[in-house]
């Protein structure tokens, strides 16, 4: 069995798939975890990215219900993966605060949270404005809604304990190793990487935001958005408590969203879309300077703290933003979490991984799920399509 992609996804499958018994190597182009698994803001989310009413009227109640719990599930999976194999990684679950930029937004709020107790039965609490302080040091706010399944993660610790794991339980992982070419052999395929040829009688393909010419069916279903971070040099506790008494993970209601938290060693990690096409050496600066100023909108208070890290990576979006797990073109696939990785790699990855071989994946509600193409002319690749993109998000932003 050959996995494509050394990151949560590709980790987690080759860790269930060694469980079993199976022969796995993970192929890996750079080095294991490189991607976005070793450079998120380490949320883990309940939730998806499209809102709960969205997804109802998606796709019906029953299916609804069906995704939302898998996306409450996969905290869980993280939960006891960390605990099961003692991955040190400063998983705490605090839950997490979403924070209304609009009064409008708070409204939604109320009909969020209502929607999800009586058709989810998934508690939340909302927090007006004038109890907000309580939730975190800023007034920007109109408001806020509690979630409190959710947690944080260190997402370099988590890939690396990920790693270890799989490995020590038979896993062959392989950096440096980007597979160029996949053609069928006989039942099975024949990979040809940068270190050799291997074959393999199945292939999961698990290669997110960084999804390449070797599997265009895969590449023309997916947007990579280009994500970014910064984080300040470690405040002292009493600057801590103020910016986020709670320690839950924040993020606000824009489409060019702001999520940000305080890390383990007391630093603010703030991150969002600032330029949303994939990172580069420039537009990581360029980020991180629209980082700190939306920062410092946020919190005034932080104007003399240094900014001692910036960097950037790439999210993997579907056009209809939800994540998919299946088979195309005769290969397996998990991917397009959309801003939730952390938790839903985690949880398909390891569904992949147990259901290879046996048709059980059919059953997921993320499989059940119709994976189309992009659009003509919106497809990877094509530079001018993100630009417009984010243009649109932008529109949506100041009228909504
Ligand atoms: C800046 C940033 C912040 C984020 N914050 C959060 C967050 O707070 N919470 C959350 O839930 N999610 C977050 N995400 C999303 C989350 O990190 C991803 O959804 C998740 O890590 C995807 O994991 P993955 O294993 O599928 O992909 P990745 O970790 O991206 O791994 C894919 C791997 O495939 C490899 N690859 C690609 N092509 C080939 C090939 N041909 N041959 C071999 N290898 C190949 C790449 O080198 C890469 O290492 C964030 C993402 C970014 C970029």
């Amino acid at each position: 069995m050959a996995v494509i992609g050394g990151g949560i996804t590709g980790l987690c499958a080759a860790l269930a798939l060694s469980r079993r018994g199976a022969s796995v190597a993970v192929l890996e182009a750079h080095t294991i975890g490189w991607g976005a698994s070793s450079r998120n803001g380490g949320m883990v989310l309940t939730g998806l990215k499209i809102d709960a009413a969205t997804l109802i009227s998606r796709y019906g109640l029953e299916h609804a219900r069906e995704l939302f719990k898998a996306s409450v599930d996969s905290v869980d999976s993280v939960d006891q993966l960390v605990r099961s194999e003692q991955i040190d990684c400063q998983f705490t679950r605090r839950g997490h605060l979403s924070l209304a930029s609009k009064p409008a937004h708070y409204i939604g709020f109320e009909r969020a949270a209502e929607l999800l107790a009586r058709d989810f039965s998934h508690p939340t609490r909302l927090v007006p404005r004038a109890g907000l302080r309580a939730e975190l040091g800023s007034d920007k706010y109109f408001g806020g809604l509690v979630d409190e399944a959710s947690g944080g993660i260190n997402p370099a610790q988590y890939v690396a304990g990920l790693a270890r794991t799989a490995r020590a339980r038979g896993a062959m992982l392989r950096a440096d190793a980007r597979v160029q070419r996949m053609e069928r052999q006989g039942a099975g395929w024949k990979l040809t990487t940068a270190r050799g040829v291997i074959e393999a009688a199945e292939v999961l393909v698990a290669t997110s935001g960084y999804t390449g010419p070797a599997t265009p069916a895969l590449r023309r279903r997916l947007l990579p958005i280009g994500s970014y971070v910064i984080a300040t040099e470690p405040l002292s506790d009493e600057l801590a408590r103020e910016i986020s008494p709670t320690g839950r993970m924040m993020y606000d209601s824009m489409h060019f969203l702001h999520y940000f938290r305080l890390t383990a060693d007391q630093r603010l990690l703030i991150g969002g879309r600032a330029r949303f096409v994939p990172e580069n050496e420039h537009t990581v600066r360029a980020s991180a300077e629209e980082l700190r100023a939306g920062m410092l909108k946020i919190y005034p208070q932080l104007r003399d703290v240094r900014v001692a890290y910036a960097w950037g990576g790439t999210l993997d979006f579907a056009f209809d933003t939800m994540p998919h797990v299946g088979r195309i073109d005769g290969y397996h696939f998990a991917l397009g979490y959309a801003g939730h990785g952390v938790a839903l790699a985690t949880h398909l990855g390891l569904a992949v991984g147990e259901a290879i071989g046996t048709g059980a994946l059919n059953a997921n509600p993320f499989a059940r799920l119709p994976f189309r193409g992009a659009p003509p002319g919106l497809q990877a690749g094509k530079d001018w399509v993100l630009p417009l993109v984010a243009a649109w998000y932008r529109f949506l932003d100041w009228v909504e």
